[in-house]
């Protein structure tokens, strides 16, 4: 059993806190959000106050947590009051130089660390069958890894520090890119007199196959479970789209690499989260895309 401090009891970190104390785990969360607190306290997890010696004696302090800066401000506050030797996870999905950074305080204060974004939404939070992709060294997976056994069905090791961030940026730019191109394709479809299901029935068993079009369909009926059978509610909000794509094109231009379609989908989602998206999900940009 180890001491944990949660910090970010939001819609992803209040299950995943709830998952590690079902893991017979002692959890203790914080969040500034009096009202967050509130729902973690109603929801069974202890949660403190502040921040005030929080930290103290804890093996492993997890944050999730909505940007990079909160990460790093988080972190600096608690490794000092930390023993060598305990980890640090971050699950936040975060901008790969905050990511490192965060890494490379830690190995200053002498503590392990991983990076350990999720995929999975709020539902595979709750479920415990989140994804996690961690970067870190092999000795700080070893200690980390069951813990996020607690809360995900798949952990993967993708390398070492902020690896875990590469992934899920990637990850997303693909879904990202890969949902207009299936959202484009109904459309095209449909002012060619093309019926949505006969198009779905060719392409879910063609070369056009793809998590978008089969899991997330982004028009009515093919896929029943699918946000748009529901008016589009999230889901996978289109702001949380518009962000992770921000993301992988802030580490596109720091590394030099080419992503025009990348590009192209960050501008799209960036646009629609603006003008009307925000608090629908990402699956409605088919309708965005008429507008054009
Ligand atoms: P959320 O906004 O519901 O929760 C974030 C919480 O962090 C809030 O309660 C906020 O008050 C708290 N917070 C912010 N700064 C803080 C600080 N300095 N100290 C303590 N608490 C602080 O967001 P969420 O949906 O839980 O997402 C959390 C992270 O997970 C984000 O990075 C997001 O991109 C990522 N993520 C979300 C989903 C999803 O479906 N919601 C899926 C995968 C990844």
């Amino acid at each position: 059993m180890a001491h944990i401090v949660f910090i970010g009891l939001g819609n992803m970190g209040r299950p995943m806190a709830a998952n590690l104390q079902k893991a017979n785990h002692s959890v203790t969360g914080f969040d500034l959000s009096a009202e967050a607190r509130a729902a973690a306290a109603a929801a069974g997890l202890k949660v403190a106050a502040s921040e005030d010696g929080l930290f103290d004696g804890a093996d492993v302090v997890i944050t999730m947590l909505p940007s990079g800066a909160a990460v790093r401000a988080v972190w600096s506050r608690a490794l000092p009051q930390m023993a060598p030797g305990a980890l640090m996870i971050d699950s936040s999905t975060i901008d790969v130089t905050s990511s490192r950074a965060a890494h490379d305080l830690a190995a200053a204060a002498g503590l392990l660390s991983l990076d350990a974004p999720v995929s999975g939404g709020t539902e595979g939070a709750t479920a415990g069958t989140l994804t996690f992709m961690a970067g870190g060294t092999d000795e700080a997976f070893a200690v980390g890894q069951p813990l996020l056994a607690a809360m995900g069905r798949r952990i993967v090791h993708c390398g070492g520090p902020g690896n875990g961030e590469v992934a899920k940026i990637c990850n997303n730019m693909i879904l990202g890119v890969s949902m207009i191109a299936v959202s484009e394709a109904f459309n095209l479809a449909e002012s060619l007199g093309l019926s949505h299901q006969a198009l779905f029935e060719v392409a879910s068993t063609s070369s056009g196959q793809c998590y978008a079009l089969t899991t997330h369909c982004p028009v009515p009926g093919p896929v029943p479970t699918a946000s748009a059978n529901r008016g589009y509610t999230p889901g996978f909000a289109t702001e949380l789209m518009a962000k992770d794509l921000r993301l992988s094109q802030e580490a596109a231009d720091a590394s030099g690499s080419r992503t025009p379609l990348g590009a192209a989908a960050e501008d799209i989602f960036g646009r629609y989260a603006a003008n009307g998206g925000r608090g629908r999900d990402y699956s409605a940009v088919i309708s965005y895309l008429k507008t054009l």
